[in-house]
């Protein structure tokens, strides 16, 4: 699985970063500008519900690896655009695969799925040289077909995301990628991602890489 954050809100005054933006759209509200400290500014609005102001920044992030079966959890979040691979229109002659740890580190699992891998893969090619379209054999591949996909979310919906999909309810490819999400984006915005960072990293050690 790979997460790259591959662009970003720019501001175009000052330093240009995304929390100068988030820090003057909520000045503008209160006419407070060049007053208290920006980073205390932004958490205390986050904290007590005043997130509109934090919709004016969004992340876009190239995610590839994972699973069809995580990529159409990801897609569930309404509040986002997104760009994925198609397998009307690519071939999946060769697919890659993405694999939970439950198969892919035990011998005997990882034996009875690659005979079906294989299976998988002659039937497409099979439904292919009998003229069917790729739209049609792609009905051969399952939910381990890696796919690469470009997400766009607001930050406020990257907030509800984080909270939603890295909660030891979600499942752990989504809290993976939710969680390379997170550090992604957390530098470029500490004060508004900050509390979820530190709380989730502290509960769930295992999905970040701290310095
Ligand atoms: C642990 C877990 C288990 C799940 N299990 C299942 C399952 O078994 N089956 C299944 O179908 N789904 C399941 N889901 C998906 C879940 O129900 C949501 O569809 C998904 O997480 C998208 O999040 P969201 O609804 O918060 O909406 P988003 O699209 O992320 O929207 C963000 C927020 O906008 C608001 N919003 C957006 N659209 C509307 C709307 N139409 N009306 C009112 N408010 C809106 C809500 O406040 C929402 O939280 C699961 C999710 C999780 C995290």
């Amino acid at each position: 699985m790979q997460v790259e954050l591959i662009a970003i809100t720019r501001y175009l005054r000052g330093e240009g970063t995304p929390e100068e933006l988030l820090e003057h759209a909520g000045r503008v509200c209160y006419r407070s500008e060049g007053q208290g400290d920006p980073g205390r500014f932004l958490r205390a609005r986050v904290r007590e519900g005043h997130e509109s102001i934090v919709e004016h920044a969004a992340a876009t992030f190239e995610i590839s690896g994972i699973s069809r079966a995580c990529s159409h959890q990801l897609v569930r979040h309404r509040l986002a655009s997104y760009s994925q691979e198609s397998q009307r229109y690519v071939s999946m002659e060769e697919p890659e695969w993405a694999l939970p740890t439950a198969i892919g580190d035990d011998p005997d699992a990882i034996a009875i799925w690659e005979q079906f891998a294989e299976q998988v893969k002659e039937t497409y090619r099979a439904f292919r040289e009998l003229g069917v379209r790729k739209e049609d054999a792609r009905f051969a591949l399952p939910n381990a077909a890696a796919t690469r996909i470009v997400v766009t979310m607001n930050f406020r919906q990257l907030r509800h995301f984080f909270q939603v999909r890295i909660s030891r309810h979600a499942q752990w490819e989504i809290r993976q990628v939710a969680a390379a999400m997170l550090e992604a984006v957390y530098p470029h915005a500490p004060a508004v991602f900050g509390d979820l960072r530190e709380g989730f990293s502290a509960n769930f050690p295992e999905l970040f890489v701290l310095e």
